[in-house]
């Protein structure tokens, strides 16, 4: 029976009382919760409670809604009235469901409390197992199970983790006596420690609970529960849940679930397990179960990669082996999860004396490759739709699926193999220490963390690794879960890696790596090499390209790209531009064998001078542009004029500008005066964009002049070409005017001189705020208006785009900004400016072309807003292509908008 919020919670004699539900059981087959719970009972709760209602073997337990912790959160750690009453309750439901009784000294009943958000945020949040064990308790155990040496083990854990989790205890105080005890012993693995050491222990734990405290370790069950409630509840606001948080753009005010289930117990003995598995290959997509489990042993120590894992299906040593009954009774449960949720599940189960339980289901994170793959497979299945298919992608992991490899062409011995837990290539300075990753990477180096293994304190420097790289843990340790999530590539377990992160060094194969040494890790294989290897780009297979057909049959914004180069535009085109939206030709004036006559164009007194350099410059811009145009074959290709100040060309120091002198023949006092005259305080609001192209007009005549010659070349080598001259920094309808003038006499001029004609588009960027309030005024003048949010953002708010950064993240953490302005566009400020120049350009002029060409055309969300507004393309940088054209498909369907009729004119 579903309860709702301030729904009836219980019937007496003729009344209904409606009291807030706070707390939603399930086990024995029945569900208060079910999936579409997520926001309130959080993923793990509402899919234990889904699982329950499809007769899925899982442990009777509560949830607490995450209303509570926002509660918890407001009121100081207080809680709610009636709260404790509904777990009172639900507790009594558990006992009588397992036949046990919480805190009883015969019978002792166990649980667990466990965090569960919304979605889900992997070793962020904390746990505590086996609560409800005493020192009476821990004999009931004793004798129910008949197994002393389990009983003591679980008591030992339970207050290891309680210590750590709830009081604050370091584990490190509880690592040391129990490493003491292995040595006293003189075993290996903890395990082979009898039920005597671990009884003497647990007097340790609890001395080491007192001396760290200051108080006893709680014999009170109830004191235990709600110790661990409030922890769980706190946890959400740990600093790595909030830096987890940051990075995902998830908000605060969430909260997070608390889970409290029975505990049922994977190491009572040789026919226990605990294992995690997903229902295919996570990082391949690949449709086999793909999973990971350890005889008797508890769920952290598989998570944790503390000892190396079993496969569960194969050869020696696999479950489907060891336990072939349970083996089989887990596949169908797969099989059951899969069909019910029609996706690819992540799986914990535990196996207690030969009975298979299951913990928790929820889809599995996966590398961008597996979603794209899993996805088609599920609608070969006849699972999902292609609609479906389409939602279950991220458009942001498809950069992952355009990442470099190793080049194949090269020969070199890996120095060790590990598992590869997410795919891509890097190479990197290896850094042992996570201060270590974020300093040297703020100096902008490439880094490589290596590490025993991590743990979620290492979030900072995961973040800014290249690569990481562990030597223990598997396929779902805390490092392999989380590269995954940010598409970094990874490699875990590689035991031929000894690694020493206190002394700096690690070896394999012979060889020894010190910090700061340059090495090279596989993420797609598992290797790594010593040095820097070449990359190449990977190929795109055919389940990707079928993929992206479904995609864009679905989409109407086009995608084009930023590209500068006939390189850039080619890796445009394979992604599937369709397009170029802003080649920055100022790009093209920095080639070392162009910029000494660029300088000297600048240094020019009178227009004469210029113009003699500026001659010097066309046959190259015009070969630049041949090779784009070409590369673009027929698709438009928007140019952009000259838009740095001219400053930024020059050189500064002195030797520089003596050597400058010497090399283009001028007096060096001359060219220093003249890069003084330049230098402006505020450069960003100087002398550039059409500034420029209305004090010097030939600047942009000559670039005119290139463009043209190129198109006409190109065109009569059979190549259909649609050159769009775009002019920067407009911020009147004059300044438009003006300029469009000289382009459009120049056009005439190159057209008339070679007896042709062809249709150039002449439109504006709109990156100044008053070109987007006046834009009505702007389209009298313009064909098309291309929106550069870098500017816009930059002129709208204020904030430097170069150096807004360094405050950048203190909005973020205080919450004043909800996201980087200049990732993600602001769509209440900047968002309501382009929306108002779309409708003051299209009342003008109707059939305005509309497009977006600053960083924000590459990113899913802010894609999302141009759709709604009706742009008629976004334009990214050739990597992110394919992401904007997924992202553009999926917000077509969030809008109701139909796709785009072909053609882009
Ligand atoms: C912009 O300002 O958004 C833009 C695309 O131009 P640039 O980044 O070259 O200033
Ligand atoms: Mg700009």
């Amino acid at each position: 029976m579903y309860w709702g919020r301030g729904h009836d919670v219980g019937h007496c004699e003729g009344e209904v009382s409606t009291v807030t539900r706070y707390v939603y059981t399930f086990g024995d087959g029945r569900a208060d919760g079910d999936a579409g719970m997520r926001d309130l009972l959080g993923g793990k709760g509402a899919n234990v409670a889904e699982m329950t209602r499809i007769q899925i073997p899982v442990p009777p337990g509560f949830t607490i809604t995450t209303e509570v912790c926002t509660w918890f959160m407001q009121h100081d750690g207080g809680y709610p009235e009636g709260l404790r009453e509904q777990v009172d309750e639900a507790m009594r439901r558990v006992e009588s469901i397992m036949g046990a009784r919480f805190g009883d000294a015969e019978n002792p009943l166990l649980v667990s409390v466990r965090s569960g958000a919304r979605v889900s945020m992997p070793g962020m949040m904390d746990t505590v197992l086996n609560l409800g064990l005493n020192d009476a308790t821990v004999r009931g155990l004793m004798q129910r199970t008949g197994n002393a040496r389990f009983a003591w083990d679980s008591y030992r854990r339970f207050i290891q983790m309680y210590g750590d989790v709830v009081m604050g205890i370091h584990t490190r105080h509880f690592e040391e006596r129990l490493a003491r005890a292995r040595r006293r012993a003189g075993v290996e693995t903890d395990p082979e420690l009898g039920a005597d050491v671990l009884e003497a222990l647990v007097a340790e734990y609890k001395a080491v609970v007192r001396e760290h405290a200051g108080e006893d370790f709680p014999q009170d069950p109830d004191a235990q529960l709600w110790g661990a409630i409030a922890a769980v509840f706190r946890s959400w606001d740990s600093p790595r849940a909030v830096s987890y948080r940051r990075m995902n753009g998830y908000p605060d005010d969430w909260g997070t679930a608390v889970n409290v289930q029975a505990m049922v117990f994977g190491n009572m003995g040789d026919d226990c397990a605990t294992g995690v598995a997903f229902t295919r290959n996570p990082a391949t997509g690949e449709k086999h179960v793909y999973g990971e489990y350890l005889v008797n042993a508890q769920g952290e120590d598989v998570v944790a990669g503390i000892r190396t894992p079993q496969p569960i299906t194969g050869g020696e040593g696999s479950l489907e082996r060891r336990m072939p009954d349970v083996y089989r009774q887990l596949l169908d449960v797969f099989a059951t999860l899969e069909r019910h949720y029609r996706d690819m599940q992540d799986i914990e189960f535990t196996i207690q004396a030969g009975r298979l339980w299951i913990l928790q289901t929820r889809n599995g994170k996966r590398t961008g490759r597996a979603a794209i793959r899993i996805a088609v497979d599920l609608v070969d299945e006849g699972l999902i739709d292609e609609e479906t298919a389409i939602e279950r992608v991220e458009p942001r992991q498809l950069e992952q699926l355009l990442h470099p490899m190793i080049d194949p062409s090269v020969q070199a011995e890996p120095i060790a193999t590990g598992l590869p837990a997410s795919p891509g290539a890097a190479s990197g300075h290896v850094v042992f220490r996570v201060e270590d990753a974020v300093r040297r990477a703020d100096a902008g180096e490439d880094v490589i963390l290596v590490r025993t293994e991590t743990s979620p304190e290492d979030i900072d420097g995961m973040k800014v690794a290249r690569a990481i790289l562990t030597s223990r843990g598997g396929m779902t340790s805390h490092a392999a879960v989380v590269a995954r999530g940010m598409g970094t590539c990874c490699v875990v377990g590689c035991s031929d890696l000894e690694v020493d992160e206190e002394a700096g060094v690690a070896r394999a194969g012979g060889a020894t790596i010190r910090a700061g040494d340059e090495i090279t890790v596989e993420g797609t294989t598992g290797r790594v090499y010593c040095g820097r290897l070449p990359t190449v780009d990977p190929e795109l297979d055919a389940t990707f390209e079928r993929f992206m057909r479904w995609v864009d049959a679905r989409r109407r914004l086009r995608v084009r790209a930023n590209a500068d180069t006939p390189e850039d535009a080619a890796v445009a085109r394979r992604f599937g531009a369709q397009g170029i939206g802003l080649c920055r030709t100022e790009h093209m004036f920095f080639g070392e064998d162009r910029i000494d006559v660029v300088r000297r164009m600048i240094m020019a007194e009178s227009r004469d001078e210029r113009l003699a350099a500026l001659r010097e410059i066309l046959p190259m811009q015009r070969e630049d542009f041949v090779g784009v145009l070409r590369a673009m074959d027929g698709f438009p290709v928007t140019i952009r004029l000259l838009d740095p100040p001219l400053h930024e060309f020059l050189p500064h120091d002195r030797d520089a500008i003596a050597a400058l002198a010497a090399r283009i023949g001028m007096d060096v006092d001359r060219v220093s005066a003249r890069v003084h005259a330049l230098a402006e305080f505020n450069p960003m609001l100087g002398h550039r964009g059409c500034r420029l192209g209305i004090t010097y007009p030939e600047i942009y005549e000559i670039q005119t002049r290139a463009i043209i010659e190129a198109a006409l070349g190109v065109r009569r080598d059979g190549v259909e070409v649609h050159p769009e001259i775009m002019i920067p920094l407009v911020g009147t309808r004059d300044e438009l005017a003006f300029m469009r003038r000289v382009v459009e006499d120049e056009v005439r001029r190159v057209l008339d001189e070679q007896g042709e004609t062809l249709d150039v588009l002449v439109g504006t960027m709109i990156e100044v705020p008053r070109a987007a309030v006046t834009a009505s005024e702007v389209a009298q003048v313009a064909d098309f208006f291309s929106f550069g949010t870098n500017d816009l953002t930059q002129m709208t708010y204020g904030f430097s785009r170069d150096d807004a950064v360094r405050f950048i993240t203190v909005y973020l953490e205080a919450g004043i900004l909800p996201a980087d302005p200049f990732q993600t566009l602001d769509v209440p400020g900047v968002g309501a400016l382009i929306r108002m120049a779309c409708e003051g350009g299209r009342a003008t002029r109707p059939e305005l072309h509309l497009g977006v060409c600053g960083e924000h055309g590459g990113d899913p969300e802010s894609v999302r807003f141009f759709e709604r507004i009706g742009l008629d393309y976004v334009s990214c940088s050739p990597y992110r292509v394919p992401v904007a054209r997924l992202a553009a498909a999926q917000a077509a369907r969030a809008a109701g908008s139909s796709p785009a009729a072909s053609g882009d004119h």
